[in-house]
């Protein structure tokens, strides 16, 4: 096997065995696979899970702990690269990868994006740069903390500091009273609280970066959450104006540049009533958010990830076709008490679909089970699409 230098590009058309090696083993280190494998190369995944997505689609599992010193060393000497498909991998890892292989995001990175009050400190002192600022805050570690919760802070939404995903470890709070229960509640694990923000809508912005400091940012998109869960991306999304749009990209190149990242970056935002622009949070890996690229870019944002981790030109961001992307969530394996299989031959007939399914062995309520992309020539035909797909889901649109 032929191991590049730490700073030289791991070619693909160089060495067909050359190895990249991904960090978890869920959806997103699924597509990453397949994207990497499209460009020749061979990819590890390392999951303590022996049944995962990933797994399935990876050349080599290493089923062993996220911080297991021998399997560490094991995937640093086997790949040329090395990146993560979540933030919650300890970031220590990273950093002992990093001693013997190129990895991409950085620990210092990921170690920001896995800390909301690291990442709303950061999103602070960024923001003469970025134009944008994080809601209203304050951070809870104590019921002393609780008790000096701020009037303009209520209601609020107190979210743990980590491994909170998909809505969870969030509550939202009326008063100091239902802020020290909740507190209490989450175990007494630091907490920020923010201020409940008037949104019109959200969107988020993909960005990536090369090694050379060089960097992209893809079409803004618009998100609909359900239950704190994203339900559906349009792109371009339908209440974003272009001035908005801009603020958002160039934002997003500024927080980008400001970490010195290299990667494939994901960053929220919420637009409010009065049209001005909050920073939420950003994911160092691709996102739900940006599964529309697959379809609808010139590049996709896994193809991006290899791109930037392999030291390789960032791909054209250009998006050649409007989308809307419609998540599927395990719910629609039910009917009522009774299991069923969701009618794909159906979904399929509509034109555009574009069906991704996980390889995940349960369907369980509000588990990420895949998604479908609409592509069409305009917007409003793929809306009608992912309009006709969601009746017959059996979802409400
Ligand atoms: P994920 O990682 O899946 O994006 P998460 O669990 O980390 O989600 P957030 O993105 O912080 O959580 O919040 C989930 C959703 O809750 C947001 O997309 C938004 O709809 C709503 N939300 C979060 N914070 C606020 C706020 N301050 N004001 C109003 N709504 C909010
Ligand atoms: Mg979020």
């Amino acid at each position: 096997m032929n191991k590049p230098s730490l700073t030289a590009p791991a070619n693909p058309s160089a060495d067909p065995a050359t190895w990249l090696g991904v960090m978890g083993g869920g959806q997103l280190g699924r597509m990453f696979a397949h994207a990497a494998q499209a460009m020749g190369y061979k990819v590890a995944v390392l999951e303590p899970a022996p049944q995962c997505p990933a797994g399935h689609a990876a050349d080599h599992l290493l089923s062993a702990a996220y911080d297991d010193a021998a399997t560490l060393a094991e995937l640093a000497e086997q790949c040329s690269a090395v990146t993560t498909e979540f933030e919650n991998v300890p970031a220590d890892s990273l950093a002992l990868l990093a001693q013997t292989t190129f990895v991409a995001p950085s620990a210092a990175c990921v170690s920001v994006a896995q800390d909301r009050m690291a990442e709303k400190r950061f999103f602070t002192e960024c923001a003469a740069l970025s134009g944008v600022l994080p809601a209203p805050h304050q951070f809870i570690s104590s019921d002393a903390d609780v008790d000096a919760i701020a009037d303009t802070l209520l209601p609020g939404i107190l979210k743990t500091v980590r491994m909170g995903y998909d809505g969870k470890g969030q509550v939202r709070v009326a008063s100091r009273e239902e802020a020290r229960a909740a507190f209490a509640g989450m175990g007494g694990v630091s907490c920020v609280l923010e201020k409940m923000l008037p949104l019109a809508y959200e969107v988020s912005v993909l960005a990536a970066r090369g090694a050379d400091g060089g960097s992209v940012v893809y079409p803004i998109a618009e998100n609909v959450h359900r239950d704190g869960i994203l339900f559906s991306t349009t792109v371009p999304g339908p209440n974003v104006s272009a001035e908005r749009a801009a603020q958002a990209q160039a934002a997003a190149l500024a927080i980008i540049d400001r970490l010195d990242y290299v990667g494939v970056l994901c960053i929220e935002f919420f637009v409010l009533q009065d049209g001005s622009l909050v920073v939420n949070e950003m994911a160092p890996r691709p996102h739900n958010s940006g599964h529309y690229t697959i379809d609808a870019c010139v590049t996709s944002q896994f193809a991006q990830q290899v791109r930037a981790m392999a030291r390789l030109p960032l791909g054209d961001v250009r998006q050649h076709s409007p989308a809307v992307m419609l998540n599927i969530l395990g719910d629609i394996w039910f009917d009522g008490d009774s299991a069923c299989e969701p009618a794909w031959d159906r979904v399929l007939a509509l034109p555009g679909a574009n069906l991704h399914l996980y390889g995940k062995e349960e369907a369980r309520p509000g588990r990420k089970m895949g998604h479908v992309t609409f592509v069409a020539p305009t917007l409003e035909e793929a809306q009608r699409q992912f309009r006709a797909a969601c009746a017959i889901l059996r979802i409400d649109a």
